[in-house]
């Protein structure tokens, strides 16, 4: 839940506690969206999980993105997007990502070797 998570008010990576220990912001807020689409992201990841679900994945996978988008979240949502039929958004998230980074293509693990 807190990849790439930092403090709204001074942008300190957030680790773990309710206030800020940089700046003594209130952060419990903002951790409950963050849990809410962490949440939201494990119903997605179960609906993918069973083969009679799938479309059930979407909704809550567009809903986690929405309320905190993280890198994995919108891999989940591509997934999700790619699952349900909808290939040219999910190709479009696909490419931002691997422009933001670059490795994320999985192709650094062919050479790792
Ligand atoms: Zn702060």
């Amino acid at each position: 839940m807190s990849a790439g998570f930092r403090c709204p008010t001074c942008r300190t990576p957030w680790r773990g506690a309710t206030v800020c220990p940089r700046c003594g912001s209130d952060l419990a807020a903002v951790m409950r969206v963050a849990h809410r689409a962490w949440e939201l992201r494990e119903t997605a990841r179960v609906a993918l999980g069973a083969a009679d679900r799938v479309a059930e994945a979407l909704g809550p996978a567009q809903a986690a993105c929405r309320l905190h988008a993280t890198p994995r979240g919108e891999r989940l949502l591509a997934l999700a997007l790619l699952a349900t039929g909808r290939t040219a958004p999910a190709r479009a998230l696909i490419a931002r990502a691997i422009a933001r980074d670059p490795d994320a293509d999985g192709s650094a693990a062919d050479t790792a070797t």
